[in-house]
């Protein structure tokens, strides 16, 4: 059947749409928390900033929650760490950006200074596409992102396969040398059944 001729008109009138002219990015985004903040606990900020990423681009997959214990700095509670896969338009400078946004909105502090302290919210680009950046105050691969279990145990359940670009190794295999070498802090990653917390794709 032949369009009407008005309705034709209109549809070439029409600009291809943006999405598909824009440049889409796999960003992986590690979060954790252990202080309340004004959503409630760790697990309900972490929940809540969930949602928020999907301001950023498509939440394309959420790991398992995890019980972990803090590094660093240990007169603290355990934290709460996942690992979700974002499609963003993003550039790494403008995720960065709205992730701090995201952690400020859900009352990060970072006027008292304790490195690996106590937080509300944490959001890191742990990988994002094959990039290698360094710049300051941004460095992607993030750069403990091979010594941190409580990084790796969820990052590995999400993208198992997904290639380190400085090492070229994937990230299963990063957490196969993170367990058998010295650098290993030993701190238990236990995955939780969180009230709040969705896992999956
Ligand atoms: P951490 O997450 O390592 O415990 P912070 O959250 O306090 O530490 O972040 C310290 C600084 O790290 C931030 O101000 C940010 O500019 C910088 N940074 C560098 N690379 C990254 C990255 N890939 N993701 C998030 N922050 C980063
Ligand atoms: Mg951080």
């Amino acid at each position: 059947m032949l369009p009407e001729p008005g309705r034709q008109a209109s549809r070439l009138a029409h600009p291809p749409q943006r999405a598909t002219m824009m440049r889409m990015h796999t960003a992986y985004i590690g979060m954790g928390a252990n202080l309340p903040s004004h959503a409630g606990s760790p697990e309900a900020t972490l929940a809540r900033a969930a949602v928020q990423l999907e301001s950023l681009g498509q939440v394309r997959h959420r790991s398992s929650l995890y019980s972990t214990e803090p590094i660093g700095f240990a007169q603290q509670p355990h934290f709460l760490n996942t690992v979700v896969a974002l499609e963003t338009d993003h550039s790494p400078r403008a995720l960065l950006d709205a992730l701090q946004a995201i952690e400020v909105l859900f009352g990060r502090d970072r006027s008292d200074g304790v490195d690996n302290g106590p937080r509300t919210l944490d959001l890191d680009i742990l990988l994002f596409d094959d990039l290698i950046v360094h710049e300051p105050g941004l460095e992607i691969p993030h750069p403990r992102l091979a010594e941190r279990a409580f990084v790796l145990v969820p990052l590995s359940e999400v993208a198992p396969h997904a290639i380190d670009p400085q090492t070229q190794k994937s990230i299963g295999l990063l957490l196969r040398d993170l367990h058998s070498s010295a650098m290993s802090h030993g701190g238990a990653v236990v995955p939780i059944h969180g009230r709040f917390w969705r896992a999956g794709r």
